[in-house]
């Protein structure tokens, strides 16, 4: 079994108290690695170490062409090594293997894009009505703490640190305690590739106290968090305390509008794909899916069939197209909510665990018909493969029941009326909205939510706004004295 260490100041460490954290494989329940289970005192070490790097090791006048040209690098190390960190990131969060190819993938080329983008953070000259040249600079934030989730971990970390990095920010980033593998071995690469120690630096551990002890310290300037409202709230609390500047990408409860006039085979696979992709463990998950009445019956029927075709299995296997959940407390979870379901709503497929496997924390995908949406199957985030169906009349009705959550992450919406669908784009309060799919999602455009979802976009150029200062700086050209006094 091996051992990780941290990464901190270009270096892999031990925590301070030398305490270990097991990761788990969820398919076969057994502990594959350990990381440092890091205190305060080893997150103060890792922040000290970005804000060297930061305040005097020069990396913030790094040229943008030399940022660029390291996260380029990284990229091409991402894809030399695609292989191994596809079956890293497979064991260690159980998705199937073709998705997890895919994400190392999107990683890489987050990083690229990013790499691009370095040279392309532009100043502005203000038109002041004065004698004066006024200027627009951009400047990195500081030292940006990073916590993630563990449902996407090596593109979540890369949608935090490629941004970053092109700014010119130090990093300190803790991935979710479930799935720390891959980060890590990203981490290993950054001394040959030429990063500055100290420039990224990744602490392991849980979210009390390495987590909140990264939100808490003063000398950290911007905290980007993305997983649940539940803990995106105590970290606004918390960095109130030193006016951190704060980005949530949270949870959502996304509906899935599917309009009689939708071409029909394409809506079902639509739906599936929608809630059940990467085991239902997507914040973007399509998990209300509100169906037109003159279709509903035909819908749920066709919708519930298929599901029972998913090919649950062991995630390495290239056939699987759906693997156990991340961990024993997800899976507790979400048998919960199966549970829940059972009485408030009528079950049409699933509601337990899958025959023929005695062990794992595997679920059946679940699909629940004739959920109000006041239930709380349709308003809770269950963050595992189950499904609410609500039925509902016309266009108003669709909308207003759309727009009937806490939420407000994403939306798609399905009409061969482009008249209608286009109306119901605008109607939805949700970050991200599709016509005719449901998940995409591309490293050029934003992302991130409304209301309870939070707030701040990641990718594209929002991304890296989100790491910028605006420095405004007026040169006086009147050779006259400014005289007032
Ligand atoms: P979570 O429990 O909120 O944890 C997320 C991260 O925060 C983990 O690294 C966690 O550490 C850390 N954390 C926990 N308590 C903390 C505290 N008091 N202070 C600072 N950090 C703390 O979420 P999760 O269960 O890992 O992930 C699922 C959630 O993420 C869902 O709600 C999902 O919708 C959301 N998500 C959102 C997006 C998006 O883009 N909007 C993308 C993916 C996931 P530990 O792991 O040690 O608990
Ligand atoms: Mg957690």
């Amino acid at each position: 079994m091996k051992r990780y260490g941290m990464f901190v100041n270009g270096e892999h460490v031990k925590s301070e108290r030398n305490a270990w954290l097991p990761v788990i494989d969820p398919s076969l329940e057994t502990v594959i690695a350990e990381v440092p289970d890091a205190s305060a005192a080893d997150v103060d070490r890792a922040v000290s170490a970005a804000r060297a790097a930061f305040d005097t090791g020069g990396w913030p006048q790094t040229t943008a062409q030399d940022r660029g040209r390291l996260l380029f690098k990284l990229a091409n190390k991402i894809r030399d090594e695609a292989g191994p960190l596809a079956e890293l990131e497979c064991r260690n969060t159980g998705k199937p293997i073709v998705e997890a190819e895919f994400d190392i993938q999107d990683a890489a080329t987050c990083f690229e894009y990013y790499g691009g983008l370095a040279t392309k953070i532009q100043g502005h000259v203000n038109p002041v009505p004065d004698n004066a040249l006024s200027l627009t600079l951009r400047e990195p934030v500081g030292v940006a703490g990073q916590i993630i989730p563990w449902n996407y971990p090596l593109v979540m970390a890369a949608w935090k640190l490629a941004p970053a990095l092109a700014a010119g920010c130090a990093c300190v980033l803790k991935p979710a305690e479930q799935t720390p593998l891959t980060v890590l071995e990203l981490a290993s690469w950054l001394p040959e590739i030429g990063f500055p120690p100290g420039v990224v630096n990744i602490i392991t551990g849980l979210g009390e106290p390495a987590g909140s002890s990264l939100v808490a310290h003063p000398d950290v300037d911007k905290i980007a968090f993305t997983g649940s409202a539940a803990v995106g709230k105590l970290i606004l609390k918390s960095a109130a305390d030193t006016i951190k500047r704060v980005t949530l990408e949270l949870g959502g409860k996304s509906p899935n509008i599917f309009f009689a006039d939708a071409d029909f085979e394409a809506a079902i696979d639509g739906a599936l794909f929608g809630v059940f992709i990467n085991q239902g463990e997507v914040c973007s998950a399509g998990s209300r899916i509100l169906v037109q009445k003159s279709i509903y019956a035909k819908f749920v029927d066709a919708f519930a069939e298929k599901s029972k075709k998913i090919l649950l299995g062991p995630p390495m296997d290239r056939a699987t197209k759906m693997g156990p959940l991340v961990s024993k407390e997800q899976y507790d979870r979400v048998r919960g909510y199966q549970e829940i379901g059972k009485g408030e709503a009528r079950l049409v497929a699933g509601g337990g665990r899958p025959k023929g496997f005695d062990k794992g924390y595997f679920v059946e995908p679940t699909i629940f018909a004739d959920v109000d949406n006041n239930a709380r199957i349709a308003r809770e985030e269950i963050f595992g493969p189950v499904a609410a169906v609500i039925p509902f009349e016309n266009e108003a009705d669709a909308v207003r029941i759309a727009n009937d959550s806490p939420y407000g992450l994403a939306a798609a919406v399905w009409s061969r009326d482009i008249f209608r669908a286009l109306r119901v784009v605008k109607a939805v309060r949700a970050g991200i909205v599709w016509v005719n799919h449901m998940q995409p999602t591309y490293v050029e455009a934003p992302w991130g939510g409304y209301k309870q979802s939070g707030f701040g976009r990641e990718l594209g150029p929002w991304g890296m706004e989100e790491y910028l200062e605006a420095k405004q700086v007026h040169i006086n050209l009147s050779e006259q004295p400014i005289g007032w006094y």
